[in-house]
């Protein structure tokens, strides 16, 4: 039983190709640059050379029909033919409240999602292209969907209603949804196996740190809140993205800038962040770089970055009236030493905080908290493609 994973971006296909009876990854690999010129295939096969191939990309359907011959390739292959694969799960990051669980691809789920694109104007329609792609390709193949937000569908109605009037809500959608679920969803069940307790008796801080980060506070194994909203700009302070601002700066700067609606959007999600305060990057490893050159704005946007992130721990804490661990993960929660000790300088009165030399440590499981800690803090490889592969495997087997 193997399950193809793909994870369509605007521009971009992530896959990964996964034996289910062992869990074993066979494959995995990346199309960049779909319909802008210099377009490329970088496919990597378990234990064998990773394959470079350039071509012209013009679309999603030609990057999987590349990504197909790929995997079936007779010299970088893992298939001897596309039959050999059973099901494909996809990653979905919108579907609004209809869906709290992954769920089998059928016309009415795809009108669902076609409901969901307004509110997720960048994500869902790759995501609904690359359906219709395998589906044209790998007909008959049952397909998956595994969505961003349904992990945090269990959230109190309290927790995810913003002070707008109601029918904001009621008429438009207007609330908070959150992201990164099945990564949220990994890490802390990973972190409660790692402790060796029930999720049940648990409460966990999740932080999803990478380009695009946010928070969630997961009570006895459910997500009872989050810190993004309605879009993945909310919450915290991001490579590019501003996290949450005074409303009122919306229009302020719309005004003072001469900007449309569709430029303050880029302004918040593409120029604002950790680039946005340090002029440099939006990556961490740039921004350290110039700190430690004396660069005072990349060590403003580091701190800014790191008293984000504990303030909106702390308010989790609260939020769940009490926490038994903190675990980190994506690129600079799994890889940022340093942001790590940051973030977690200061939450001594909970009775913890990090061992340096545990906290030594790059893309590994790992407590990293002192000895005897009350709270545990972890880091957690997150493996949000596995996730998608359970779910549809899950899926496929009740089909069969
Ligand atoms: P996304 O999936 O949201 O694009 P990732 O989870 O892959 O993002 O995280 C990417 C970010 O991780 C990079 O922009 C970089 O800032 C950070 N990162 C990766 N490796 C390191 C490292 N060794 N030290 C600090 N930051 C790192």
């Amino acid at each position: 039983m193997k399950v193809l994973v793909v994870n369509c971006g605007s521009s971009s296909i992530k896959y990964q190709l996964i034996d289910m009876t062992n869990e074993n990854l066979l494959a995995k690999g990346l199309v960049e640059r779909i319909g802008i010129e210099g377009s490329v295939l970088t496919h990597q096969p378990a234990n064998k050379d990773k394959v470079v191939i350039k071509a012209d990309i013009d679309n999603h359907k030609t990057g999987i029909q590349m990504v197909l011959k790929a995997l079936t390739d007779i010299d970088h292959g893992v298939l001897s033919s596309m039959k050999e694969i059973s099901a494909i799960g996809h990653r979905v990051v919108h579907g609004g409240e209809k869906f709290a669980d992954s769920v089998l691809i059928t016309p009415e789920v795809m009108q669902a999602l076609q409901d969901c694109v307004e509110m997720a104007p960048l994500h869902n329609p790759p995501n609904i292209i690359g359906i219709n792609a395998c589906e044209e390709l790998m007909p008959g193949v049952p397909q998956v969907g595994v969505f961003d937000t349904a992990f945090h569908q269990t959230m109190p109605k309290h927790a995810f209603l913003y002070g707008l009037p109601y029918d904001a809500y009621t008429k438009y959608g207007v609330r908070r949804y959150g992201f990164h679920g099945t990564s949220h969803k990994y890490v802390s069940q990973r972190t409660a196996e790692l402790m060796k307790q029930d999720i049940n008796n648990l409460r966990i801080v999740t932080c999803h740190l990478g380009n695009g980060a946010s928070l969630a506070a997961v009570k006895f194994g459910k997500s009872i809140d989050t810190s993004m909203g309605f879009t993945p700009l909310e919450g915290l302070v991001m490579g590019t993205r501003s996290g949450e601002v005074d409303p009122a700066v919306i229009p302020y700067l719309m005004k003072k800038l001469d900007l449309t609606a569709d430029q303050i959007d880029t302004y918040l999600n593409k120029k604002s962040g950790v680039l946005g305060i340090s002029g440099v990057s939006s990556d961490f490893r740039d921004i350290e770089a110039a700190a430690t050159e004396g660069n005072e704005l990349c060590q403003l946007a580091l701190d800014v970055f790191a008293y984000r992130v504990r303030k909106f721990i702390g308010s989790y804490i609260a939020a769940m009236g009490g926490v038994d661990a903190i675990v980190f993960t994506a690129g600079v929660g799994e890889n940022d030493i340093y942001m790590r000790g940051s973030i977690c300088s200061g939450l001594e009165f909970l009775g913890t905080s990090i061992d340096p030399e545990k906290n030594n440590v790059r893309g590994k499981e790992q407590e990293i908290s002192v000895d005897g800690a009350k709270v545990k803090i972890f880091v957690v490889p997150t493996n949000e493609e596995l996730v998608i592969a359970r779910d549809t495997n899950k899926i496929y087997a009740s089909l069969v």
